[in-house]
C-alpha cells in the first residue's frame, strides 16, 4: 500500500470522531476538502519555458477564513497539500483561533530558482488563485521554501489586483505590515512546549539535551529559545549536514549563518544522523515522514516535539509510544506559527501595531493554555497527546458545523 499523508490525518479524525460519538456522515464531511485548485505555472528559464504545478487546497471554513502556508519543494503533490490543509483545520481549532484550514504549494526545488524566478513563480501563483484568496476567505503564510520576502511579493501582487489589503497574507516582513515576533513564533512555541513537556513529566528543563533536525525558520528559532530556556542543544542539522557537540552548541553564535555548511562547532555528522543522537528532547523541524519504520527503533530520545508537520509516520508513532517515548503532536507543538499569524492578521485589520513584548506574552500564554487543555483531555480519555489534541479540535469543528446548520 502506498503511504498517504492525507489518509493518516483522516485516520486521526475518524478515531477522535468515534471517541466523541459523532455520526459517520459528520466524520466523513470533516475528512474531505471544500475546494482544491491545481494550476500550471509556465516559467521562463534561460531560453525555454518550464511548466510548474501549483496548488491551493481549502480544507474547511467551518470556524473562519481558511489559513495555511505555501510550500516550495520538489516533493509537493496533491496528497501532501491536502494533508497539510487538513492539519491546519485541526491546528487552528485546537488553539482556538477564528480560522479554518488551507495549504498551498508549488512542486519545485527552490534552490534551483534565481531570486527573480522565485518572485515570478510567487506572482503567477497569486494571479492564478486570487479569486479564492483574501483576508476574509483564505490567508496564506510562509512554509518550507518560502519566507517573509516571498509573502511581500504575494501581497504586492494581490494589491495590484484587488487594492490595499495587507491582511491578505501573514508572515510578511516587519517593514511591510508584518508583526514583530511572527518570524520567531513557530520556533518559540516549539521550545516553550518542549520546556512545558519536560516540566509536566517531572524532568529538569535546565541542562536537558536537545537534538534538532532543520536550521530554517522553525529549527533555528526553536534552538535559540531552547538555549534561552536553559536547555543544551547538542546536535543540529540542515540539508547540508549536521553538527554534534556533547558539551552544547552556542546557537546564538551560529544563528546568522544561512546554512550549517562549513560551520565548525563540533563533530560533522550526516543530515539525518541527528535523529538518532541520544538526547532528552528530539525536535524534527524539517521534513515530513523522517521518523518511520526504517529508523524508529534507533531513536534515542525520551521526548519528541514535532516542529515539522507530520515528521513521524503512523507506524513510527505507535512503535515509539509503545517504547515509552512522549510525543507532542505537530498540531500543538508548531501551532505558535499560526497563532502568530492570527496576531499579525488582527493587527493589519485594526491598522494597529503591537510591541514585540505584548506579542510574546500573548503567544506564551495561549500556547500554555492549549498545552494544558490537551493534557487535561489526555487524562480524561486516557489517551496519548496526539489523540487528545484531535479530540479537542474535532469536537470544536464538528460543533461549528452543527451550529451553522450545515447538517440536518
Ligand atoms: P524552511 O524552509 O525555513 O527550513 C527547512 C529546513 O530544513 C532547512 O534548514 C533545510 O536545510 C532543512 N532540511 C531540508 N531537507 C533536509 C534534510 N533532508 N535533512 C535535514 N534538514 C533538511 O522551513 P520551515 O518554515 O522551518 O518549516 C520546517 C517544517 O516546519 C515544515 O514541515 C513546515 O511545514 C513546518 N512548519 C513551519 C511553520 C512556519 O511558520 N514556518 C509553521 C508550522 C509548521
Amino acid at each position: 500500500m502506498t503511504h498517504s499523508a492525507f489518509t493518516e490525518v483522516n485516520d486521526r479524525v475518524a478515531q477522535a470522531g468515534e471517541i466523541l460519538g459523532l455520526k459517520p456522515g459528520v466524520i466523513a464531511s470533516m475528512q474531505s476538502c471544500e475546494r482544491e485548485v491545481v494550476i500550471s505555472i509556465p516559467l521562463h528559464r534561460q531560453d525555454d519555458i518550464q511548466v510548474l504545478t501549483g496548488y491551493r487546497v481549502q480544507h474547511s471554513s467551518a470556524r473562519g477564513p481558511r489559513k495555511g502556508g505555501i510550500r516550495f519543494h520538489q516533493s509537493v503533490d496533491l496528497d501532501e497539500v491536502r494533508a497539510l490543509a487538513s492539519l491546519m483545520t485541526w491546528k487552528t481549532a485546537l488553539i482556538d483561533v477564528p480560522f479554518g484550514g488551507a495549504k498551498g504549494g508549488v512542486a519545485v526545488d527552490p534552490s534551483t530558482l534565481s531570486l527573480l524566478e522565485k518572485e515570478e513563480v510567487m506572482r503567477r501563483w497569486t494571479r492564478s488563485l486570487v479569486h479564492v484568496l483574501g483576508h476574509q476567505r483564505d490567508i496564506p503564510a510562509p512554509d518550507m521554501g518560502t519566507d517573509s520576502r516571498t509573502m511581500a511579493w504575494l501581497m504586492d501582487e494581490f494589491h495590484r489586483l484587488e487594492g490595499f489589503q495587507p491582511a491578505c497574507v501573514t508572515g510578511k516582513p516587519v517593514e511591510l505590515f508584518g508583526a514583530p515576533g511572527r518570524e520567531e513564533a513557530t520556533g518559540r512555541g516549539v521550545a516553550q512546549i518542549a520546556a512545558a513537556t519536560l516540566e509536566k513529566s517531572g524532568a529538569k528543563v535546565k541542562g536537558a539535551t536537545v537534538a534538532i533536525q532543520g536550521f530554517g525558520n522553525v529549527g533555528r528559532y526553536a534552538a535559540l529559545v531552547c538555549q534561552e530556556l536553559g536547555m543544551k542543544v547538542i546536535a543540529i542539522s540542515d540539508v547540508t549536514g549536521g553538527v554534534f557537540n556533547p558539551k552544547g552548541i552556542d546557537i546564538e553564535a551560529i544563528f546568522m549563518h544561512k546554512t550549517l555548511e562549513g560551520v565548525e562547532v563540533g563533530e560533522r555528522i550526516g543530515a539525518s544522523d541527528v535523529l538518532e543522537i541520544k538526547c532528552d528532547v528530539l525536535i524534527p523541524a524539517a521534513l515530513g515522514g523522517v521518523i518511520n519504520e526504517g529508523n524508529a527503533s534507533r531513536i534515542n530520545a525520551d521526548f519528541i516535539i514535532e516542529g515539522a508537520n507530520q515528521p513521524l509516520t503512523a507506524m513510527a508513532d505507535k512503535e515509539l509510544r509503545m517504547n515509552g517515548v512522549t510525543i507532542v503532536p505537530d498540531i500543538l507543538a508548531n501551532s505558535g506559527g499560526v497563532m502568530g499569524s492570527y496576531f499579525e492578521w488582527t493587527q493589519n485589520i485594526q491598522q494597529f501595531s503591537w510591541p514585540i513584548d505584548k506579542f510574546r506574552r500573548e503567544l506564551d500564554t495561549r500556547m500554555e493554555k492549549a498545552f494544558g487543555n490537551v493534557h487535561k483531555v489526555s487524562k480524561k480519555y486516557s489517551v496519548d497527546l496526539r489523540t487528545a489534541a484531535f479530540i479537542v479540535a474535532v469536537d470544536r469543528v464538528s460543533n461549528a458545523f452543527e451550529m451553522r446548520g450545515s447538517l440536518v
